[in-house]
């Protein structure tokens, strides 16, 4: 649709937030809530399917900050725990976040992200923010202290432009700010992607506890199986490049395919019927290389994606949009003196990142999958690994302690299995010969 040419002069705002997902929604309403002068700009409208709908309990405390820990409860499906499936180790091992060595939030939710992206960016607008849907943001023209121009489309093909005295990059994947910068950088550690829909009567994993998120661990990848309202489960697998080149017929044909070759989905898999269209997400894991500057950052997946497998991605998106909308509440009253907590707020994006990032990109490892299906608690190291699990990156030192032991314990296992080792029933053995395949549940 052919742009129609600006109607007026720019509008001023204060901040100008570019999507209005979770993390856009998120700086919006905390920032709006200060009374500041606030624009939300989301190109799609509300509900609208998004995918990434297991939660972490460390996103609770963000929910009470906004005032929607009600609301979410409403509309989510209860979540004790995540549970890990192994056909290879022939067994599941479910760990409870009430394990966690962090107390104070012990379980989390499942959610239709089409209802929950839809609740915080209302409560956004509740709180005070301008927010417009169908309103693709075209160009952003950064001006420094000087305001960024700001310029956005609407479903009318109506051109609208703002002023902004400062910018946040809510965008996602779609990674505004980074791709205008040339600066989104792949993964090297991770070249995954992944394919995935909805489905009904999918058997509920047997043995598992109610409600928990289930990852089987694939020869190929893994795959969640996570328990949505009404009955749904969200299933997806993700794999490898050389996994998805196996692809010969449909989307649903591979991604039931993919299922059908494991014995432990193949059996939940079997009465279960497809709810939604197949969807896929490609070459997924990224960084940009730069997260803020001036009068701009970026929160949430337009700054970085990681590998889902630990399901942190809501909760790294959120935690980065608030401690990204305190950087800038002190910025629009002295740039100058922001300086600290907008550096602050670089540090803790990248150690939360980079905390998730140690365990996901071990996933695939025969070492972190053998700790994972026999988890030792000496030193407290299944408590502290459940503490990750639960989004707990910003751990004071008594808890990331066991964490630094669960480490350590990884890199001595590494060193065994080059010399031949693996570890099976808690101790190490030369050469096991293969375990049986897993019984169908
Ligand atoms: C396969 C897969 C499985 C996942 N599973 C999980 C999971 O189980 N748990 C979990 O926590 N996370 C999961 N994630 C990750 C999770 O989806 C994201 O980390 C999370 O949605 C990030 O939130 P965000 O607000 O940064 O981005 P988004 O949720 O993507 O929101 C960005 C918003 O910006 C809008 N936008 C984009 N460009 C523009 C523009 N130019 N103008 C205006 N608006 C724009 C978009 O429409 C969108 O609404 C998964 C991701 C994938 C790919």
């Amino acid at each position: 649709m052919p742009s129609a040419p600006a109607s007026s002069l720019p509008s001023p705002c204060d901040v100008l937030v570019i999507g209005g997902g979770p993390a856009g929604s998120t700086a919006a309403a905390l920032l709006a809530a200060r009374g500041r002068h606030v624009v939300m700009l989301e190109k799609a409208r509300h509900p609208r399917f998004h995918i990434g709908e297991s939660l972490l309990p460390q996103n609770l405390r963000i929910f009470e900050k906004l005032g929607v820990a009600e609301a979410v409860r409403a509309i989510g499906v209860f979540k004790p725990g995540a549970s890990f499936v192994s056909d290879e180790h022939g067994k599941k091992v479910s760990f409870s976040f009430a394990d966690g060595l962090n107390k104070a939030y012990t379980h989390s939710y499942q959610v239709r992200r089409a209802e929950f992206d839809a609740l915080l960016f209302r409560n956004a607008a509740t709180r005070g923010a301008e927010t417009h849907e169908d309103m693709l943001v075209t160009e952003v023209a950064l001006g420094g202290a000087q305001g960024s121009r700001v310029t956005a489309r609407d479903a009318a093909g109506h051109e609208h432009v703002w002023q902004a005295r400062f910018v946040i990059d809510a965008s996602g994947r779609d990674t505004l700010l980074a791709k205008q910068q040339g600066g989104k950088q792949r993964d090297a550690h991770t070249n995954t992607a992944a394919i995935y829909g909805h489905f009904r009567g999918v058997a509920p994993c047997e043995d598992c506890p109610e409600g928990n998120i289930t990852i089987h661990l694939l020869d190929d990848g893994w795959c969640w199986m996570i328990p949505l309202p009404e009955g749904v489960t969200s299933v997806g697998v993700v794999g490898t490049p050389e996994f998805f080149k196996r692809r010969k017929g449909s989307f649903e044909d591979f991604l039931r395919e993919s299922l059908a070759a494991s014995p432990s989905t193949r059996a939940r898999m079997q009465g279960a019927e497809l709810a939604s269209p197949v969807t896929t997400t490609g070459n997924y894991s990224y960084r940009a290389q730069r997260m803020r500057g001036e009068g701009w950052l970026m929160v949430g997946d337009a700054f970085a994606f990681l590998d889902p497998v630990f399901s942190s991605g809501v909760m790294l998106a959120m935690a980065s949009a608030e401690l990204g909308a305190e950087a800038v509440e002190a910025w629009l009253d002295d740039p100058a003196r922001a300086e600290p907590l907008l550096r602050a707020f670089e540090r803790k994006v990248h150690r939360a990142i980079g905390s998730m990032a140690w365990l996901i990109y071990r996933i695939n490892r025969p070492v972190l999958r053998d700790m994972f299906m026999q988890p030792s608690n000496r030193f407290r190291m299944r408590d502290g690994l459940v503490s990750l699990l639960a989004g707990d990156v910003h751990a004071n030192t008594n808890r990331q302690l066991p964490v630094l032991v669960f480490k350590t314990t990884y890199g001595m296992l590494s060193l065994a299995h080059r010399m031949g080792f693996r570890l099976r029933g808690g101790k190490l053995r030369r050469a096991p010969p293969p375990l049986p395949a897993m019984a169908a549940e």
